[in-house]
């Protein structure tokens, strides 16, 4: 069982806000506030680099950490300033020539598909978007139709920004394993919300940031290459972190991951995001999964009961974000409302998952990431909020 009263006693917002909006950014745990914050000090105190080097071992522990949260080798890590550039060293740096074909899904985050559009005028590569099924998640038979021999990557998101959906990223890889074709995973909202396993996905990349799920300091992310394919990338730059000039005609690539680093980076950050990687871990991916979509499971069922609510999360089993329209409430006035009462909300808009948000003819509406430290008790006054504007 989750000791969610002693949780709740280690996140000062808790105090402040019913926080609602995990799926923008989690309230960090009072560890990972400590590590960001005395890491600073330290800095501040001893110079920056000394800083760093007395912190050695912390930072070591974050890649520890990343590689137990996600099944792989430290050397498969990346740590970065965000999902978005994790996500862009692993699909820049894949060799795509004129007529290549990526297949994506139809939620599929607005940057990567800007990078598709921009490879498509630059490079000549075809983007292909996977039909969804009947329960709204990427049609795997339709996905194993799709492929063939100019098929050059599957890039999908596992959970979409827009909505409760959880693609079904295993099922998928089994596809891309049979294909031989490499598979990108956007597990930027999946990371520090359900458990991750690389092997089990057979993913070959994978990308996500610190800041939502995983309750860590904003300006964080990190990139998992399998080592098999670290070779078959051409990292997009290079520095003298990256890589290593050997004489005045020569450099040396890193022989792992971090060769899609670069030097300059957040190191108090880098700290933070190890310790809220702990932090997860030992509450245990399994529990917080159960839980956070348990209170999201009832609250859909509470407000869908609400008239002129609409509910909109699509796919079998949902995660905990929750779409939602409130009649012709304007999503920003919801959202302001909810504000005023204490309660941290967002609204989405059809220009974060144009695909997506197109097919089911939205262009905008309201959405929450409940996290396992929400209450029965917050989601009341929510609902109260809720029925509110409808009153
Ligand atoms: C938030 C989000 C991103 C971008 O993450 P950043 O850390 O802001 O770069 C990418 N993909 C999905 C699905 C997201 O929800």
């Amino acid at each position: 069982m989750m000791d969610v009263d002693k949780i709740r006693d280690e996140t000062p917002g808790v105090g402040r806000v019913v926080h609602l909006n995990n799926c923008g950014a989690g309230l960090m745990p009072q560890p990972v506030l400590d590590a960001v914050i005395d890491h600073l000090r330290l800095e501040a105190e001893i110079g920056g680099y000394e800083a760093e080097d007395a912190a050695a071992g912390a930072v070591a522990n974050t890649y520890d950490g990343l590689s137990r949260l996600l099944n792989c080798q430290r050397d498969e890590i990346a740590v970065v300033e965000n999902a978005t550039v994790a996500w862009d060293m692993a699909f820049y740096g894949l060799p795509l020539a004129q007529g290549d074909v990526v297949l994506t899904a139809v939620s599929e985050y607005a940057s990567n598909y800007i990078a598709y559009l921009q490879r498509a005028a630059r490079d000549g590569i075809q983007v292909r978007v996977v039909p969804n099924d009947n329960h709204g998640q990427t049609d795997v038979a339709a996905l194993a139709e799709m492929i063939d021999d100019r098929v050059k990557l599957i890039s999908i998101t596992h959970a979409p920004t827009n909505g409760g959906l959880i693609n079904p990223a295993a099922a998928i890889g089994r596809v891309a394993r049979a294909a031989g074709v490499p598979y990108l995973l956007d597990a930027c909202q999946s990371a520090g919300q359900m458990p991750l396993d690389v092997e089990a996905i057979g993913c070959d990349m994978l990308s996500a940031t610190g800041r939502k799920y995983l309750r860590g300091p904003r300006g964080t992310g990190f990139l998992y290459v399998r080592a098999a394919m670290l070779e078959r990338l051409d990292p997009p730059f290079l520095d003298l972190h990256a890589a290593v000039w050997q004489s005045p005609e020569h450099y040396e690539m890193l022989p792992n991951a971090r060769r899609f680093e670069n030097w300059e980076n957040y190191v108090a950050g880098k700290i933070g995001l190890g310790v809220a990687v702990d932090y997860a871990l030992e509450i245990g991916l399994d529990a917080i999964a159960a839980r956070v979509q348990g209170l999201a499971n009832d609250l859909r069922d509470r407000m869908a009961a609400v008239p002129g609510v609409i509910v909109r999360d699509l796919g079998q089993n949902k995660s905990g974000i929750i779409s939602f329209s409130v009649g012709d409430v304007a999503p920003e006035l919801v959202k302001e409302s909810m504000a005023a009462a204490g309660i941290n909300i967002s609204t989405s808009s059809a220009r974060s998952t144009m695909q997506d948000m197109y097919r089911r003819g939205i262009t905008m509406m309201n959405r929450l990431g409940l996290h396992y430290y929400n209450t029965d008790a917050e989601l009341d006054r929510f609902m109260t909020c809720l029925r509110g504007l409808r009153a």
